[in-house]
Parts: C-alpha cells; sequence; structure tokens
C-alpha cells in the first residue's frame, strides 16, 4: 500500500484526529476503496452520513444537475430547492418550522440559541438552564460541547459555557428533579450514538416532554444521528409516540454534502425573529437538492422497511455470535443502528476487520459501532459476521 501519504499528511494537518490507516478515493454503494485498489465494506457510512450508500445515483444526478443551475445564494434571497426541502421534511415534522445549517454542531448551536430565546421570553433570563444527559454527544463546538454530558471532550477546554445540567440518561425521576422554574429546555439524543448506542428504557422520551410541560420547558432532540431513517423510522421520536417542541439534524441528510437542520414548532418556534440567527452557506442549493434526493429515494424506494428488516437479521447474526462467543456480552440499538458490546478492548478488532476489508468503529473503549448504508444485502451482512465471529475467536 502507498504510505506516501501519511508522511505528508503529518507534515501539514492539526493533530486533532487520529492518524488514519488508509485514504480513500472512491465510493460505490456500500464499497469505499483505497488508493491501492483494495475494497472495503462500510459498516459505519461515514458515520451514519451515507445512509443511502456511497454516489448514490439520485443524489449524484441531483447535485450535478443543480451544480449547473445555481450553487449559492444568500439568505437574503430565497431559493426554491431550499423551500422545497424544508416543505419535504416537515411533512414528517407537523407544525415545523426550519433554519439550515451545515453540521450537527451548528444545528444544536442554533437549538441552544433557540432555548435560551424562548427561555428570556417566557421568564426572562433567570430561565436559562438547558438539562442534558451524561453520555450525550451534541457535538464540538462550546455551545455544543457544553451540553455534551462526557467530560473527555471537556478536559483542557474550560470554561465552558454555563447554564448546562447533567444527569443520567434514561433516568426519568433524575430529568424531574433536575428540571425547574430556571429550565428553558431539555436536550436528549433519542439514541445515544457516541455514548455507546444506548436505547433508554421505553416512555422516557414521552417522561421527558411531559416534565417539560409541566416545567413551562422545550424538549430538543438531537436527531444528528438516529435520524432521515437510521432506526427505521424517518426521525426516532416516531416510534416513541413523541413530538418533540425541536429537533436537530445533520449527518445523513445531505447525503454527503455538509447540512444541518433545526425544525422547531409551536411557542418554541415563535421564540425566533429576523437578525437573530443566521447561517451564510446554511440552505446553499446544491446541499439542499442532495437533501431533497435523499428524503424522496428513502420514502420512494421503501427503505425504512428495509433498515427494519435489515436491522432485524443484523441483530440476530450479533446474537447467535454472543451466544457461542464470550466476547460479545450484548447487542444493543435499533433498525440500522447497531452496537456489540464486547468483553474485550474495541480497537484492536476494529485494526483486523480493517485489514479484511470492512470498515466498522468503536464507539467506547468495549463497543463496537454498525451502521451500515440501508442498502447492504443480507450476504453482505453475514460474510462480515462470519469474519467478525472469526475475528473475535
Ligand atoms: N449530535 C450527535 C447526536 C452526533 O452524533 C454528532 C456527531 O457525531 C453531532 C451532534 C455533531 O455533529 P457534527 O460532527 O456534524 O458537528
Amino acid at each position: 500500500m502507498d504510505q506516501s501519504w501519511a508522511k505528508r499528511a503529518e507534515k501539514v494537518f492539526l493533530r486533532n484526529y487520529y492518524p488514519a490507516r488508509v485514504s480513500l478515493v472512491k465510493g460505490e454503494g456500500c464499497r469505499v476503496f483505497d488508493d491501492a485498489g483494495k475494497s472495503y465494506l462500510d459498516l459505519v457510512s461515514g458515520i451514519a452520513v451515507n445512509n443511502l450508500g456511497h454516489c448514490h445515483p439520485a443524489v449524484v444526478a441531483a447535485i450535478r444537475e443543480q451544480c449547473g443551475r445555481l450553487m449559492h445564494v444568500s439568505n437574503l434571497y430565497q431559493n426554491p430547492v431550499h423551500l422545497q426541502l424544508a416543505e419535504l421534511l416537515t411533512e414528517h415534522f407537523p407544525g415545523g418550522r426550519i433554519f439550515f445549517c451545515n453540521s450537527g454542531a451548528e444545528a444544536n448551536e442554533a437549538a441552544i440559541k433557540l432555548a435560551r430565546r424562548y427561555g428570556h421570553m417566557k421568564s426572562g433570563p433567570r430561565r436559562h438552564v438547558i438539562v442534558a444527559a451524561l453520555g450525550s454527544f451534541h457535538g464540538r463546538t462550546m455551545g455544543a460541547l457544553s451540553a455534551t454530558g462526557q467530560t473527555q471532550y471537556h478536559k483542557g477546554f474550560e470554561p465552558l459555557l454555563p447554564g448546562f445540567r447533567h444527569v443520567p440518561f434514561g433516568d426519568l425521576a433524575a430529568l424531574e428533579a433536575a428540571v425547574g422554574e430556571e429550565t428553558c429546555a431539555v436536550l436528549l439524543e433519542p439514541i445515544q450514538g457516541e455514548g455507546g448506542v444506548i436505547v433508554p428504557p421505553e416512555g422516557y422520551l414521552k417522561g421527558g416532554l411531559e416534565i417539560c410541560r409541566r416545567a413551562g420547558a422545550i424538549l430538543i432532540l438531537d436527531e444528528v444521528q438516529t435520524g432521515m431513517g437510521r432506526t427505521g423510522t424517518i426521525f426516532a421520536h416516531q416510534a416513541e409516540g413523541v413530538v418533540p417542541d425541536v429537533m436537530t439534524l445533520s449527518k445523513s441528510l445531505g447525503g454527503g454534502l455538509p447540512l444541518g437542520a433545526m425544525l422547531a414548532r409551536g411557542e418554541a418556534a415563535d421564540s425566533f425573529e429576523p437578525g437573530n440567527h443566521a447561517s451564510t452557506f446554511g440552505g446553499n442549493p446544491v446541499a439542499c437538492a442532495a437533501g431533497r434526493a435523499v428524503i424522496e429515494t428513502i420514502i420512494n424506494e421503501g427503505l425504512l422497511e428495509k433498515v427494519r428488516s435489515l436491522g432485524a437479521f443484523f441483530t440476530a447474526g450479533l446474537e447467535d455470535i454472543a451466544r457461542r462467543r464470550g466476547t460479545i456480552s450484548a447487542v444493543r440499538g435499533r433498525g440500522l443502528l447497531l452496537a456489540a458490546v464486547l468483553t474485550v478492548e474495541a480497537a484492536p478488532i476494529v485494526e483486523a476487520a480493517l485489514e479484511r476489508g470492512y470498515l466498522i468503529n468503536a464507539v467506547q473503549k468495549q463497543v463496537l459501532r454498525l451502521a451500515p448504508p440501508f442498502i447492504i444485502t443480507e450476504e453482505e451482512i453475514t460474510s462480515f459476521l462470519r469474519e467478525l465471529e472469526e475475528i473475535l475467536g
């Protein structure tokens, strides 16, 4: 394998990322190819981004067409693609209004600002506290980082933004105790992704919404990782019979292009006035054209049903291995956002899988995340499971 790029990269990039082991030059469907032509089955989807696989023809065609028509306009003006994507998304989020941005962290920053404005308008600056969960991940910008409930990401960046409180995830009593007159919002992931693919107990989100209602706070759900079909419904909260006041999206929303969104409804949506928030590239026509192709493809090709059935198939396969090998102690997740909890370190397993041509990643020290594209086949899952069992053996 040509490693000369590794030396060049070491010179020119800041050291915020761990050094890469492979350089990828091409993607097609569920596969990516490195600079030596080796092919890998992508079971992380660019971390829950390439939900339709790599270079899906509908997304590529939409981007190509839009690039030749209009690539950028300021939000001083409307553009039809921006509007069409907003209409498509709000079909699945009744009464919602949208602000577009470029990433998950930015979407959460927008939600934090909206929550603060909501608190100010309702009860004055006293109502400014956002209650979030331990183990959560909301992004790396200062507001999103302060909301993130994992101290490992905070170290060396203090002081963080004031006004965040963290409670154990999945514990309604703890949430109730933390929410009060100073709370403007509760911010939760429907399933914690980076925290280790942790599914809360049934009724947690519903209970969270009721706590918010009683306290006069809003419920914000961070669906950056769980949204756009990843867990088998367009948004994960739909499976819980709950509609939050605010929802954030990104990752797979732009089919591989940078695109984020904050959606708000009801009183929360009325908190922003002209001039309160903005983004130069938010609502970019090319990213929105890709987003429109993504959502249309998910719906028109019946991919949600596929996510549910492939998720069940993958889970059953992992559970089979768990029964045969002590190295998997639990399997969790929903749809195609899955995790295998190991009794050994995950990093060497990720390395061994890479050598064998499979991209997987570790979300916690002993947790493997599996989030393949929705177009993966049962045969591809089976081939991976066979190799994983060998590696674990
Ligand atoms: N929120 C969640 C739930 C995420 O999983 C992530 C990224 O992993 C983010 C926010 C941050 O997104 P971005 O990296 O696009 O800023």
